[in-house]
């Protein structure tokens, strides 16, 4: 046995025992790469003094780190990676990287102060072969990762979910690994999600049943399934989609790399607003991205709204309300979350300012509608995933129930593991 086997060993920093956040550590000898850089997403929540730690926490991680691997766009996988060294090396899928490009315009620009680059396949950092394999999620270009070093592989789901427009994509997914880091967001949810067709039938029947009135629909700009879907409802009632010029860009890029998803410049129905804050930042970064590509006639007017509520879906965030309200105020409206319930429940200045505006709209006083399926696998789909792959030792992440696993695999070996415990590769305790 070659020595540096012994000293193989894995530290989950966070995200054994909650959602996101996740940080894990790979090392040998020679070698450390991390695996995302969460933010915890009860970050905003916690007094400096926290918010502090845990800063300091991630540069400590970060310090001499020879790569960061990120499995996707989420802010609880890459939130910290601001606290990076200078040219530290990060490698993500294409998509990734654009998305993190686009961000730039509205913050600080990482791919100019970071060595970022594409992962097309396989990359060799020292003792590691890092692989990535593309997996069904709600941020666009979310991938999962294999690491091979000394003969070990792991394998790392990222976030991973099957009831989406490409969820057989996990059948690609590796097997026989060693180990298999598995999310496992749902656990406590024993129900089945929702494809995103039924998602897109809901929204038909929303936009239906309430035909006169404007639709807003708080969705992310980049869950690609869920604009498509809602596209696709548009489409459906004759309604035009209205996305701002953020969520257009994102879309560019998204059609340049799958050329069926829709885009201002090349579907009908689908204008874009110009919410005069957003616009005003993204102008002072980069004109082009704004007007450059759009005709006139793919400039939706925001004042049409009240003469004509019912032509429109609004894709909608908190932070556009400031620039919304004046166009609103009388005009019919429909409120619709599209989005992870818990959002709601932010102590966020943008939230609040929300809640106060629907206070003031009778019509929107009534619980608000949900309709959005999870962007994280049920406990059927996290089964057949295990299934799939027949992974030696199975590692809880990205989950507030480490403990449940054993009882819902009970024919695989499970690793309960804390936060910051060093797990050798080659004997685990169990
Ligand atoms: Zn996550
Ligand atoms: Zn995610």
């Amino acid at each position: 046995m070659n020595s540096n086997q012994n000293d193989i060993k894995f530290i989950i920093h966070r995200g054994s025992h909650q959602f996101g956040g996740n940080c894990v550590e790979l090392a040998t000898r020679n070698a450390r790469i991390l695996i995302d850089c969460g933010l915890p997403l009860d970050y905003d929540e916690q007094d400096v003094e926290t918010q502090n730690e845990i800063r300091e926490n991630a540069q400590k991680w970060l310090q001499n780190c020879d790569a960061i691997f990120l499995s996707h766009y989420h802010a609880d996988h890459y939130g910290l990676l601001n606290e990076a060294p200078k040219g530290t090396k990060v490698y993500a899928t294409k998509e990734t990287v654009e998305l993190m490009k686009i961000s730039g315009v509205f913050g600080e620009d990482l791919t100019e102060r970071l060595d970022i680059q594409s992962i097309e396949n396989t990359v060799i950092v020292k003792d590691f072969r890092g692989t990535k394999f593309d997996v069904d999620h709600s941020a666009f270009g979310a991938c999962a990762f294999l690491f091979e070093v000394y003969g070990k592989r792991i394998l790392y789901s990222g976030d991973i979910r099957l009831h989406g427009k490409k969820g057989v994509l996990y059948k690609n997914l590796p097997q026989h690994v060693d180990y298999l880091f598995l999310e496992g967001t749902n656990l406590g949810r024993g129900v089945r999600q929702k494809t995103e067709t039924a998602i897109e039938n809901e929204f038909v029947k929303r936009f239906s049943s309430h035909q006169d009135n404007a639709h807003l629909v708080w969705c992310s700009s980049q869950n690609i399934d869920r604009l498509v879907a809602l596209y696709r409802a548009c489409l459906r009632t004759g309604r035009t989609l209205c996305i701002d010029p953020y969520t257009a860009y994102v879309l560019e890029f998204a059609y340049s790399v799958h050329p069926t998803i829709p885009t201002a410049k090349t579907h009908p129905n689908l204008m874009i607003y110009y919410p005069h804050r957003l616009t005003t930042m993204m102008m002072e970064r980069d004109k082009t991205i704004i007007y450059g590509p759009y005709s006139k006639e793919k400039k939706m007017d925001l004042a049409d709204l009240a003469t004509n509520p019912s032509k429109y879906v609004l894709l909608f965030r908190p932070k556009l309300l400031g620039d919304l309200k004046k166009y609103l105020a009388d005009t019919k409206v429909c409120l619709t979350n599209s989005i992870w319930a818990q959002y709601w429940e932010q102590d966020k200045p943008e939230i609040n300012r929300l809640k106060a505006w629907i206070e003031e709209k009778p019509e929107l006083r009534q619980k608000l509608p949900d309709i959005h399926t999870s962007g994280h696998a049920d406990v059927a789909s996290l089964q057949k995933i295990v299934e799939h792959v027949q992974p030696k030792y199975i590692v809880p992440i990205h989950t507030e129930m480490p403990e449940k696993y054993k009882m819902l695999f009970p024919s695989y070996t499970v690793l309960n593991v804390i936060d910051e415990t060093p797990i050798e590769l080659i004997n685990p305790k169990e």
